[in-house]
């Protein structure tokens, strides 16, 4: 995820660039750049930091002037963050200049293909990879700029929301969108791209959003003309009123970041897994795994070392790798593993789990797991990050930025992750057959339109919410899979409406919780049809004997707990190991109402910080 902005017209371009690049900083701030064409030449400043970096650097490397221009902030997904892979990027001949947010799944094979033919790369991002594959096309067909971003585009695989522009062409800017957000300004002769409104309210209220598949020759006098990628025909340009304000549209229409992030799942979901998981070929690729196969097979062990919401993900993989893999698990607190002087050998892996990659605790752990001789695999959010250069390989998860302090979209692509890594080392082990494989990548696959679907319950969700928004304290039960997602959603509702809750396996209640249940205690149950349930039914009569509250999270049509429970929220049916991916919605959303309707600071709970840097 990243913001991009663009603008041609009569104005000087760089205060807008520089102002949209501001306020689309919350989409990513690993790096900015600017690009400029001032009528004769085309200047470019970028650098690693925040757009108020670039700010200070760029007024010592070109001039300001000209009234085209593009400017991008990075969330980096290939390369680090630093100067070189920041954007813009130029083509080889210096001609085109590209600003791309997304993923190039097969850049590799084209940068391969690229090389042979002559082409060099100063950067590791798979958006130089794009530029070049663009002048290629535009020098071997000879055609124009739209054209060639158009066949270019035919070509690869992935996920972006582009901004092309020729110096020899200087009147225009060729943008094209497929999963990223694009939107287009539209001024009396002037034009505005950006990934969202937010950079061009308060020039003009007219906008165009992209489709999917979509690019558009944004021309000065000669307007807008918009195509279909995949055949070049022509789309009528629908131009809309902007009704929306400044706040809400970075929050994505949202009132809180935590809504807008549980409500980007679907995506965050199918970002983490685009271009590893390969349905049709029955494969899943994955670098930091592939290149340590042999190593990561022959551990005894795997220890996860992680904290908090990642803890939760830990013990959800601790399930996953057992059952399909056949590896033994222990999931260690990193504050707890780091100060116990734990018996770790060379034939352990550790695998360490981490949202912002710079959780302080994990960093220490890492630090004395690696001192022992283990082999270290991090799996982080934010490319570049101190965990991900500590590690020895690792996977990221592609959620995009998590500004929410609550952990949301990071602890379900964290799932997604270990997941694949899970089924992955279980196909080279040999531990699941080849039809259980497959079954597995096909219900991964439609997670995301299953987490949508779970998300419908929304509506539902804050009915139950108003009638359990004044409880002192809460049970969450789960067992199996589900006993970590316990955890988790009972750390949410602690986290932002400060109402004690707390996580059990459901049968341990009966060892000592069970003395809290009277008629105001709400107990959330995770009773989904494979997961144990009639065991897990067996549980809820205890409850309900005990004049308990319940909450059920069941399976679409489920009809025992149904019968028993004051409330049911209902998610799709999918395979047991992967339903944490949805039962987790509904706990997240029940949390996110409660503490609005208890006027609590959604996005940041008091005494809380999003990466806790210190032990
Ligand atoms: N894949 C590109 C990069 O890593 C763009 C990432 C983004 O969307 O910010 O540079």
């Amino acid at each position: 995820m990243c913001g991009i902005v663009g603008y041609i017209g009569k104005r000087e371009a760089y205060p807008i660039i520089l102002e949209g690049l501001k306020r689309l900083e919350y989409r990513g701030y690993d790096s900015a750049g600017i690009a400029l064409y001032d009528g004769e030449n085309l200047k470019l400043s970028k650098t690693k930091g925040k757009v108020a970096d670039l700010e200070n650097k760029i007024t010592k490397e070109i001039s300001l002037n000209g009234s085209v221009g593009i400017g991008h902030t990075r969330w980096a997904t290939h390369g680090v963050p630093n100067d070189v892979n920041s954007h813009p990027h130029y083509s080889n001949s210096g001609d085109l200049v590209i600003i791309h947010n997304g993923i190039i799944e097969n850049y590799a094979s084209i940068k391969e293909e690229l090389i042979k033919r002559g082409y060099s790369f100063s950067s590791d991002t798979d958006t130089e990879v794009l530029i070049n594959l663009i002048e290629d096309v535009k020098k071997n067909e000879k055609v124009k700029l739209g054209k060639a971003v158009q066949i270019a585009l035919n070509q690869v695989v992935g996920a972006y929301a582009i901004a092309v522009f020729d110096k020899n062409k200087p009147d225009e800017i060729v943008v094209a969108k497929l999963g990223s957000p694009l939107a287009i300004g539209v001024g009396d002769n002037e034009f505005f791209i950006a990934s969202d409104a937010t950079p061009f309210l308060e020039y003009t209220k007219k906008a165009i959003y992209l489709e999917d598949e979509e690019m558009a020759i944004v021309r000065l006098k000669k307007g807008i003309k918009i195509r279909k990628i995949k055949d070049d025909s022509l789309v009528a340009p629908y131009i809309q009123e902007l009704q929306l304000n400044l706040e809400q549209i970075v929050k994505g229409g949202y009132d809180h970041f935590m809504l807008k992030e549980i409500h980007e799942q679907p995506e965050a979901i199918k970002d983490t897994y685009r271009g590893r998981l390969n349905v049709k070929e029955g494969l899943i690729r994955m670098a930091g795994i592939d290149d340590n196969l042999e190593h990561i097979l022959n551990a005894n062990r795997i220890i996860v070392i992680a904290c908090g919401t990642s803890w939760h993900a830990g013990l959800v993989a601790e399930y996953i790798f057992e059952d399909l893999a056949r590896i033994p698990v222990e999931v260690e607190y990193a504050s707890e593993f780091r100060y116990r002087n734990p018996i770790i050998t060379e034939k352990d892996v550790v695998i360490a789990i981490s949202q912002s990659g710079e959780t302080a605790d994990t960093l220490a752990a890492i630090k004395l797991a690696k001192s022992k001789g283990a082999f270290v695999f991090g799996v982080c959010n934010v490319v570049g990050s101190s965990i991900a250069r500590e590690t020895h390989a690792g996977a990221y998860t592609h959620a995009g930025p998590e500004i929410g302090v609550a952990s949301t979209k990071a602890f379900t692509t964290q799932i997604t992750v270990l997941t694949l890594i899970a089924l992955k080392l279980a196909k080279e082990k040999g531990t699941i057959s080849k039809s259980d494989f497959q079954l597995h990548l096909q219900e991964l696959q439609l997670i995301p339109d299953k987490v949508k679907k779970a998300l419908l319950q929304d509506e539902h969700i804050k009915t139950v919410a108003k009638i359990y928004k004044d409880a002192k304290n809460c049970l969450y039960l789960g067992r199996g899979f589900n006993f970590p997602v316990a955890l988790e959603g009972a750390l949410k509702l602690k986290e932002i409406s400060y109402i004690h809750a707390e996580g059990y396996p459901a049968a341990e209640m009966k060892h000592g919780p069970i003395a809290l249940i009277d008629e105001q205690m709400p107990v959330f149950v995770i009773a989904t049809k494979r997961g144990h349930y009639e065991k897990v039914v067996s549980n809820v009569q205890e409850i309900k004997s005990r004049k308990g509250k319940i909450i059920g999270i069941v399976t679409e049509g489920d009809k025992d707990v149904k019968n028993l429970a004051d409330h049911v929220i209902e998610v799709p049916e999918t395979l047991e190991s992967l339903t944490p991916l949805l039962t987790t919605i509904p706990l997240q959303l029940l949390s996110y109402h409660i503490a609005v309707m208890l006027e609590k600071n959604v996005d940041q709970p008091r005494n809380l910080a999003k990466s806790v840097t210190v032990e």
